[in-house]
């Protein structure tokens, strides 16, 4: 009975095992397209603001899920003492760059672009390009917020949390998110690429981000080489500058490949992420740290001597 009944649980964790590889398989392209089927019947239905968010919170939902039920780090599931500034950000974020964008399109900057012709281009030919182009920006915009060390200060917000998950998501500084929206957006705008080309640009943005941040076991094989994944984006979160300052793509790795800064190490895992530099742990004061910067670091360096 003993022995049957340890055939039979050991038959059932091999299934569960099974299962788990399957989802860790599937779960990287699967949640990326479940959300862009969604969000392509708000298109036919002409509700796409509305099916965008029904998408987002379909993969939240399922991240969230995901976290518990096939966890990538055990420690990243412990409370950092960071979620209240997390949402902050985001929220702070979410609102401002939408009165950017507001901003950008009532300057008249479409009604004086010269007709490209793009937009007549087929749609999914229009949302490759529109890819491509802006993720040429974003790479600049990402790359001298760590390179340049006056843009380092904001950035280094999104970059001091030690844990990663899909909360992490819209931790940025202000700053940092309008720096990589004006790098990217005008630009796009300018290409003549039609408006539905642009809503779907940045709704795959919104997906491959929050895939990226996720505290999940994907396992996304040569999607790695295309893509921006959670392994690569981990390696981009390690405390050690010579392995984090790589991987700067947010959804496709080709520039990195082209400009040489892509890293990837399969069957290897970062160990430690996070920065060097000190972050105070409340919203308001890592909002203002960018501007208080060399004093804040130097007194933490004479504390952190002293002790
Ligand atoms: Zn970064
Ligand atoms: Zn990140």
């Amino acid at each position: 009975m003993t022995g049957a009944t340890r055939a039979g649980g050991s038959r059932a964790s091999s299934h569960a095992r099974g299962w788990a590889r399957v989802a860790r398989a599937v779960a990287w392209p699967g949640l990326l397209l479940s959300c862009s089927a969604i969000l392509a019947t708000g298109f036919a239905l002409g509700h796409e603001t509305l099916f965008f968010n029904l998408s987002y919170a379909w993969i939240v939902c399922w991240l969230l899920l995901a976290e518990r039920t096939l966890g990538y780090r055990a420690d990243w599931q412990r409370p950092d003492g960071q979620l209240r500034a997390d949402l902050a950000h985001t929220v702070l974020n979410k609102g401002l760059v939408q009165l950017l964008i507001v901003s950008i399109l009532a300057t008249g900057v479409l009604d004086h672009a010269a007709p490209t012709g793009l937009g007549a281009w087929p749609l999914a030919a229009q949302v490759v390009f529109g890819l491509v182009a802006s993720e040429f920006g974003l790479y600049w915009a990402h790359r001298l917020g760590h390179e340049w060390p006056w843009l380092w200060r904001f950035h280094a917000v999104h970059h001091s949390v030690r844990k990663l998950w899909l909360v992490n998501t819209g931790r940025f500084h202000f700053v940092d998110s309008l720096e990589s929206v004006l790098f990217s957006l005008p630009f796009l705008l300018l290409t003549g690429l039609s408006m539905d080309a642009i809503v779907w640009v940045s709704a795959i943005t919104a997906y491959i981000g929050i895939l990226t941040h996720c505290n999940v076991d994907m396992r996304c094989g040569a999607l790695s080489l295309v893509f921006n994944t959670p392994e690569l984006h981990r390696w981009h979160h390690a405390i050690d500058p010579a392995i984090g300052n790589n991987n700067y793509g947010e959804n496709l790795m080709l520039w990195d490949q082209l400009f040489g800064t892509y890293y990837r190490r399969p069957g290897l895992a970062v160990d430690t992420i996070g920065i060097a530099d000190y972050m105070p742990p409340g919203f308001l004061a890592q909002l203002a740290l960018p501007f208080r910067w060399r004093r804040v670091q130097a007194a933490f360096a004479g504390v952190d001597e002293a002790a």
